[in-house]
């Protein structure tokens, strides 16, 4: 990497921070475009959030990403916060306009472009889903469904309440349902989603019989390591479309790049293959 003094900055800010993919990501893209540019990893513990968020806008950063644990965290920090990062309750991406942050949250948007760039004909309005999991990434995938037009999105969690709350913060198309009932549940949804941590390397799989599931549902997992689930074998086998979750990965990445380096990348097979060539398991964005 060779900069000039004029090069554009910008990073992803977690803690830790090793397991993040976003710089072989980003650093893919400024090379590919011939950027005069550089994407970091900044380790930043909670305690220091604020002040290494204002320390890196003083000293010329054009903005940051933001992974676990600093996602909620640092909407206090923002001078503006866009509608979709609000109803998510959680801020993802920081673009520094002179003294101002502005916070962003492309999870959602990553999520339904994955899809819709996979399966352009998927009619999101048809059809109820069910969504597995109601953790951080839950959020962001249910807003992103609604806002697609979903008809009635079951949100079914181990922990109940945490379903229960998601499911009131979302309006009325939102229900949740119990763990015990996912499989009976399958029947009838158009799509699929998990959003557990169950099936990732390392963690238990995802007990889920899909005997009721359509064979035309849509079945994606927002787990990718490994890129084909169990889930995502046992839908493939059943006849239904699948997406895999490395594409959330990538297209979350979009906006960023955009607002910091101005240009709108683009995600394809060649990015795709350069961030599977750095697999480490565990960790997102
Ligand atoms: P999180 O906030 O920790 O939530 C974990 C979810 O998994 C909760 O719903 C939790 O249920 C459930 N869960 C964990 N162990 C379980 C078990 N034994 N049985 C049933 N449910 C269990 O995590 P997150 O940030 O939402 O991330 C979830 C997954 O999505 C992770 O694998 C992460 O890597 C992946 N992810 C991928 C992308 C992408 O770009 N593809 C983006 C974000 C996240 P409880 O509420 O009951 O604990």
């Amino acid at each position: 990497m060779s900069l000039s003094g004029k090069a554009a900055l910008a990073g992803v800010i977690g803690w830790p921070i090793s397991h993040s993919r976003s710089p072989r990501l980003h650093g893919f893209w400024l090379k590919a475009y011939g950027i005069d540019g550089a994407y970091l990893p900044l380790a930043v513990a909670p305690e220091k959030l604020e002040s290494a968020v204002l320390g890196l806008r003083d000293a010329g950063f054009r903005g940051l990403n933001v992974t676990i644990p600093h996602k909620e965290a640092v909407m206090a920090l923002c001078d503006q916060v866009d509608e979709t990062a609000r109803r998510i309750g959680a801020v993802n991406t920081l673009v520094f306009d002179g003294e101002a942050i502005h916070g962003s949250n492309s999870d959602a948007f990553g999520f339904i472009e994955n899809l819709k760039e996979a399966v352009p004909s998927h009619d999101f309005t048809t059809a109820p889903g069910l969504l597995l999991g109601a953790g951080g990434a839950a959020k962001a995938v249910a807003v992103a469904l609604l806002d697609a037009g979903l008809p009635e999105l079951l949100i079914c969690n181990r922990s109940p309440e945490r379903a229960e709350r998601l499911a009131a913060d979302l309006g009325t198309r939102a229900k949740p349902l119990a763990w015990a009932r996912r499989a009976e549940a399958l029947a009838g949804v158009g799509l699929l989603v998990n959003s557990t941590s169950l099936g990732m390397t390392g963690h238990p799989p995802l007990d889920l019989v899909l005997d009721r599931l359509p064979a035309g549902a849509l079945v994606t997992d927002l787990v990718y390591t490994p890129l084909e689930t169990g889930l995502l074998a046992a839908a493939r086998a059943r006849g239904c479309v699948t997406v895999d979750g490395l594409g959330m990965l990538l297209h979350q990445a979009r906006p960023g790049f955009q607002a910091w380096f101005g240009v709108a990348p683009a995600v394809t097979a060649a990015l795709r293959d350069f961030v599977l060539g750095d697999f480490v398991p565990g960790g997102d964005g």
